[in-house]
């Protein structure tokens, strides 16, 4: 069979284990070509314990070109365009065709759409922000720290929870946490969706360490004259220290080459083919009924590469994706 080449695009959770799926079961006999406008990989729920103290960037990023061992090519280079009708990929210094082609381009973070004065909201949903929010931290020793989600769907729906019992857990050790008010809210009628047990589990641990939590609390606006969260239900919380989860949405690049809606890119749910032919979409820009989680962009990946080296192979018998959820 003559080489046919296999396009990955994006090297964040789903896009690196299917080329390193890829590479390792017909990177020798096809073309694997890994796409990535960054260097490296980085592990995005190290962030909150980078913000914590516990990791260094270096700890929790590794670089992309150390995949070429495993029969992939990467390319470190912006996609600006995904051509369906020709069957091949634009970046900013290159046009790539495909045979067979996996986008997992995963989601954008636009703190910027936060009504009002956004640039006052901190975070820890990429990489920079991260490491500005652990500095602000430091620098915290007394007063409100409010913290909470903008909207869904973002990134890991329990990462917010777990971000505020580990900042509340920093401030307990050094000693300050009697001194600060910690508030806690979400657009959502309550944790996780507002019902079920993962929700309850919320919600407790909220209390255990005093947190105060405020639901259906839809942003109005950051008022930093007041220095006030508002909500479009006139309530107010004072902040000395603030951090919200900021709205998130596909890649861009979805967007304007007409894969994506707000949802993301439309797939079948067993087998993440969308409606172009060969080409699939996994991870987070995905349109499927899961979390935007890791572990989901994993397994996707998987189901992806094993089914693509199964029709170039004949090896092997297709698979489904199973629906992980929270
Ligand atoms: C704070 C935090 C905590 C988390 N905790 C967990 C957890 O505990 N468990 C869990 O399962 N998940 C967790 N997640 C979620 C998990 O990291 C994501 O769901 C996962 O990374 C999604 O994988 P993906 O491949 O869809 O996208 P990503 O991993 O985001 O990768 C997308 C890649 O595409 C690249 N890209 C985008 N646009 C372009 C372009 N135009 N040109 C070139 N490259 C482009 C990006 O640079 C990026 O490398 C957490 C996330 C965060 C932020």
């Amino acid at each position: 069979m003559a080489r046919r080449n296999i396009v990955i695009l994006g090297g964040g959770s789903g896009g690196a284990v299917a080329a390193n799926h890829l590479g390792e079961s017909i990177g020798k006999d096809h073309n694997v070509i890994l796409i990535d406008k960054k260097p490296q990989h980085y592990y995005q729920s190290s962030y909150l314990w980078m913000a914590r103290g516990w990791r260094e960037p270096g700890d929790i990023s590794r670089d992309l070109s150390a995949i070429e061992r495993r029969n992939v090519r990467f390319l470190n280079d912006r996609i600006v365009n995904i051509d369906t009708d020709n069957r091949k990929v634009t970046t900013d210094h290159a046009e790539i065709a495909y045979d067979y082609l996996i986008s997992s381009l995963g989601f954008e973070t636009h703190p910027d759409d936060i009504p009002g004065d956004s640039h006052l909201a901190h975070h820890t949903w990429e990489m920079e922000a991260a490491l500005r929010f652990r500095e602000a931290l430091r620098n915290f020793t007394a007063g409100r720290l409010v913290i909470g989600i903008s909207s869904p769907p973002y990134r890991c729906p329990p990462g917010p929870y777990e971000a505020a019992w580990l900042i509340e857990d920093g401030l307990v050790e050094r000693g300050v946490r009697n001194n600060i008010t910690i508030d806690f809210f979400t657009s959502e009628p309550g944790p996780l969706g507002g019902s079920g047990q993962p929700s309850e589990f919320m919600r407790e641990h909220l209390e255990l360490r005093g947190i105060n939590l405020h639901t259906d609390f839809v942003i109005d606006q950051v008022d930093g004259s007041a220095n006030a969260l508002r909500s479009t239900d006139g309530r107010s919380l004072p902040f000395d220290l603030l951090f919200i989860v900021p709205p998130h949405r596909p890649s861009s690049v979805l967007f304007d080459s007409g894969l994506a809606g707000n949802a993301g890119v439309d797939v079948d749910v067993d087998t993440l083919a969308t409606k172009w032919e060969n080409v699939y979409a996994i991870g987070d820009s995905a349109n499927v009924p899961a979390s935007k989680a890791g572990v989901v962009a994993h397994q996707q990946a998987d189901v992806v590469a094993h089914n693509i080296a199964h029709e170039l192979t004949g090896h092997g018998q297709p698979t489904r994706f199973k629906l992980h959820t929270l």
